[in-house]
């Protein structure tokens, strides 16, 4: 257990009915040990962005405990990943190719803002990215932490020898000229930033990967040669169980309800065990020197003490997994659909699908889709498969997931220091955030471990909680 085991600078209690005092004496022992080198750091999340800050903290040398509601670990968004690892200009959900209409069929998005302000002025401020030069400006700020995310999981890799079903090689098709004339600021950035990549022609695409057909004719592609796909959920379970093995402690199964803070501490207080069933109202308060929000949805309920209200707005995404239908068709290397963001990989004998996302009020996000609209994301996911590789896999046979992503109205994840000294985030990574949230969970260790983080201060001032 890890408070159990832990050094005088934990502090858990179980508090009753009126625990104001008690909280304050849990938070003021918890603080007389004062800031140290080697922190007891409470991280709370256990998808891919909890995990892997857990991982970092861990290997600074910190003591750690992951706090997750679910009773393992990769079960929100981190669970629903469409496989490309690190998000190349083509990737990232902002920029010209990024929905240019509001017409579903084309953009591959549905959006629904209805009379919802905040979803239409939320809309707009991505829209602003459309410019070549506002994408450009803000691709170049996140790179460096595609950079070192991409060196983080390569030494995780290094230390772990991990099989987690990496697939080397991305295709992005277009079916238009105008389309991928879009691109052109993106494959700009390609160049710049050395990303070895390929623009082919539709012969040339079709040469890459045989199971693109070249009826109805389209206009190209790109093939990013050296990006990679892996499956996300099981990365994450085989960190958790790297972490377990070294001593990090897991609370599955528990719900962080809130964070207190009293002056400069922190505590989180967490939900009683099954108290829906016996009614208790006891909480438990574990406090710590440091507290890593890495919630995924999750993460500005929980911020709410700490920050104003961050103007993150939540986006349903959908993955289709069919069984292969015909070897010959199935694909050897990813296929994305650039437009309408929709990644194709071949997992195995599986075939992921993934995209269909919904953008709709935040009320309307939170709860379940009606069927209409679910049948809708889905048929374009299989719209999507039956344009670009056609007969590879049984798509009636499909088994489909939708989750939910925090997306920031600048494309940007959210990463680094609060309001609070104690308190640090790595969420918002939006739809891609699989090997982004590595990188950011490095720079959140290095800050709590007082360190300055490896990326340059533009790209750590870009991606600050305070910068809306
Ligand atoms: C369909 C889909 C496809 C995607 N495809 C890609 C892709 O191809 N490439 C890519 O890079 N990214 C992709 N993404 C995005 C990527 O999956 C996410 O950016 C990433 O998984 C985010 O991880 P996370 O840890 O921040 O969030 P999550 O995985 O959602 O983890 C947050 C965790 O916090 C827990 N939690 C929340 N609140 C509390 C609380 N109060 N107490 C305790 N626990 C709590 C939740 O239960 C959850 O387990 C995709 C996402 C979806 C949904």
């Amino acid at each position: 257990m890890f408070f159990r085991r832990a050094g005088p600078s934990y502090f858990t209690a179980t508090l009753a009915k009126t625990p104001r005092q008690t909280i304050s004496r849990a938070l003021r022992e918890c603080h007389a040990f004062g800031r140290k080198r080697i922190m007891d750091v409470i991280v709370i999340g256990g998808g891919i962005g909890g995990i892997a800050t857990a991982y970092q903290l861990h290997a600074a040398g910190h003591r750690v405990c992951v706090i997750e509601r679910h009773a393992t670990v990769a079960q929100g968004a981190t669970y629903g990943h469409g496989g490309p690892m690190l998000p190349s200009p083509l990737d990232v959900w902002f920029g010209p190719t990024f929905m240019g209409t509001r017409r579903a069929n084309k953009t591959g998005i549905v959006f629904k803002p209805g009379f919802d302000t905040a979803t239409r002025d939320f809309a707009k401020k991505l829209a602003l990215l459309r410019d070549p030069d506002a994408f450009a400006a803000q691709y170049a700020r996140l790179r460096p932490l595609v950079d070192l995310s991409r060196r983080m999981i390569g030494e995780i890799e290094a230390a772990f020898d991990l099989d987690y079903e990496q697939r080397t090689g991305v295709l992005h098709v277009f079916r238009r000229e105008r389309e991928l004339e879009q691109a052109a600021p993106a494959i700009e950035l390609l160049k710049r930033f050395d990303v070895p990549h390929r623009v082919l022609t539709p012969e040339e695409c079709i040469a890459a990967e045989p199971s693109v057909p070249g009826d109805p004719p389209f206009a190209g592609g790109v093939l990013l040669t050296d990006e990679r796909t892996a499956n996300c959920p099981l990365f994450t379970k085989q960190l958790k169980q790297i972490l377990e093995e070294r001593g990090v402690e897991f609370r599955l199964g528990r719900e962080a309800a809130s964070i207190r803070l009293d002056g400069s501490r922190a505590a989180v207080e967490l939900m009683p065990l099954d108290s829906a069933l016996n009614g208790a109202r006891e909480v438990e308060l574990i406090a710590a020197d440091a507290i890593v929000v890495a919630a995924g949805i999750g993460t500005p309920g929980l911020l709410g003490r700490v920050n104003a209200k961050l103007p993150l707005h939540p986006l349903r995404l959908h993955t289709l997994t069919a069984p292969i239908a015909y070897e010959e068709h199935a694909p050897h290397i990813t296929v994305v659909d650039s437009i309408k963001r929709i990644a194709m990989t071949r997992v195995n004998q599986r075939l992921r699908v993934a995209g269909g996302a919904v953008l709709q009020s935040e009320a309307k996000t939170v709860r379940p889709l009606g069927a209409g609209l679910v049948d809708r994301v889905i048929a374009l996911l299989g719209q999507g498969t039956h344009d670009w590789i056609p007969g590879a896999a049984k798509v009636s046979a499909a088994r489909t997931w939708e989750g939910l992503r925090l997306l920031s109205p600048d494309g940007l994840p959210v990463v680094g220091a609060t309001d609070h000294a104690r308190v640090f985030v790595n969420a918002a990574h939006g739809p891609a955030g699989w090997g982004l949230a590595c990188g950011s969970a490095k720079v959140v260790a290095d800050l709590v471990s007082g360190l300055t983080p490896d990326i340059p201060a533009d790209t750590l001032a870009a991606l600050r909680i305070d910068r809306f």
